[in-house]
């Protein structure tokens, strides 16, 4: 989607690294680390959010939490998903958070 940050970024046009990547999610570390370790997963589809989001999409998204965090040796790690701008969800392409360690 034009405007969409994170559609840029799956595009490649920034030159972000992909901690991990497959058919249906890239994954990269976070610009304003929360935590130790703060990665997002990020699906290559553009969706707003959770409310707009397919049960088969989230469940292929939470597959990929499990495989990059044991790619990664993430043993212990806290999952968020802001959904609305009153949850404090600033970019509205649907994302996971990954954090572990130090979490603020
Ligand atoms: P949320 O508040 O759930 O929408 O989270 C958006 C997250 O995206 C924030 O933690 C930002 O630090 C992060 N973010 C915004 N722009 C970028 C970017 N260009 N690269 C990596 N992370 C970003
Ligand atoms: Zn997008």
């Amino acid at each position: 989607m034009e405007d969409c940050i994170f559609c840029k970024i799956i595009s490649g046009a920034f030159g972000t690294e992909f901690v991990y990547e497959d058919e249906t999610a890239v994954v990269f570390k976070d610009i304003n680390p929360k935590a130790d370790i703060h990665l997002l997963v990020v699906p290559k589809v553009h969706v707003a959010d959770l409310n707009e989001c397919s049960e088969e999409l989230i469940g292929k998204l939470m597959a990929v939490v499990k495989k990059v965090t044991v790619k990664e040796g993430i043993k212990s790690y806290r999952t968020v998903i802001n959904t609305g701008k009153d949850a404090g969800q600033e970019v509205f392409h649907l994302h996971i958070h990954i954090l572990s360690g130090g979490i603020k």
